[in-house]
């Protein structure tokens, strides 16, 4: 199901881009970061209520938007969001896989669907966009951004599926970025270290002696805001970036600086959730 925005008369954006998990956190910061730069953004989330909410906000900064509602896990609900996107604003230069579900449990003790579950929306959910977008875009170039974490480039200890699943994301847009850069098609990770979103307040919960042992793992001290990481994406699909391909970029402040330094074992609070 699709909803345009009030503001049609796009002769002045600077490019048409769609991004899932859009209704929420870093997703959402993204699409309004894009609308502020003068982008048309196709707004795709499990959420119609939330996505809407994105994109009233965005017509506040000036921007067109168009709300798609689906599952990222669902090839038809992405083609559709694509395509509406596309056809909408005449083109397509960018799409942004931000939707994900965090996944609690090690390897031996995770529910086997809830492992399905981990990699059909943080795996499937980015191969989804890339398939529909990436052809969609024009010969002349594009961008493809997809979020996945520090997890995706360092262990984490009692999330396995969350962890195997953003690494997968890393190796996915590795050979997106092999396969389409000679077309003009750039594709770049953005790896967060924790942001201040809803996830990051669901694993949180209750618990800030953990929240702040994790603070206490990055050296500049505290979490990222969300538009920290979105403009870090927008840089990547701007033409500032037109040579930057296959890229991971971490925004962790300084977290994966120290990775050689040791990080064998986890926080005290967090030993008895493992
Ligand atoms: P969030 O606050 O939970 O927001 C995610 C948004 O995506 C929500 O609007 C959610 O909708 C939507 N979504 C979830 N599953 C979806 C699906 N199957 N199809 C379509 N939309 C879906 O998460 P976030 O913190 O912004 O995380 C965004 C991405 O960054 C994820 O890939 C996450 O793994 C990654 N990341 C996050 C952090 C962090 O600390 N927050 C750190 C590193 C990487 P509902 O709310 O309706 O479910």
């Amino acid at each position: 199901m699709t909803t345009e925005g009030e503001k049609g008369g796009d002769a002045s954006a600077i490019g048409v881009a769609v991004v899932t998990g859009a209704g929420g956190g870093i997703g959402r910061a993204t699409a309004l970061e894009l609308a502020a730069r003068g982008y048309c953004v196709g707004l795709f989330d499990l959420s119609e209520e939330a996505a809407e909410a994105t994109a009233e906000q965005a017509r506040w900064l000036g921007g067109s938007t168009l709300v798609a509602v689906g599952d990222v896990a669902s090839a038809i609900d992405v083609d559709a969001a694509v395509a509406a996107t596309a056809a909408r604003f005449g083109t397509l230069d960018a799409a942004v896989a931000c939707a994900g579900i965090e996944m609690a449990g090690s390897a031996i003790k995770i529910d086997p669907d809830q492992w399905r579950r981990a990699f059909a929306v943080n795996v499937d959910g980015v191969l989804n966009l890339a398939r529909a977008a990436i052809p969609a875009m024009s010969p002349g170039g594009g961008a493809f951004v997809a979020i996945s974490s520090d997890a995706g480039v360092t262990g984490w200890r009692g999330c396995a599926a969350y962890v195997a699943s953003k690494h997968a994301v890393v190796g996915l847009v590795r050979a997106l970025a092999l396969d389409h850069g000679r077309h003009g098609i750039r594709s770049n990770v953005v790896a967060p270290a924790f942001v201040e979103t809803e996830m990051t307040e669901r694993i949180f919960a209750g618990s800030e002696e953990l929240r702040g042992d994790y603070e206490a793992l990055i050296p500049m001290g505290r979490f990222a805001d969300p538009t920290e990481v979105a403009r870090v994406v927008a840089h990547l699909i701007s033409p500032e970036a037109a040579f930057t391909n296959g890229h991971v970029y971490m925004v962790d402040g300084g977290e994966t600086a120290g990775l050689h330094a040791g990080r064998s074992e986890p926080p005290p609070s967090h030993r008895s959730r493992i």
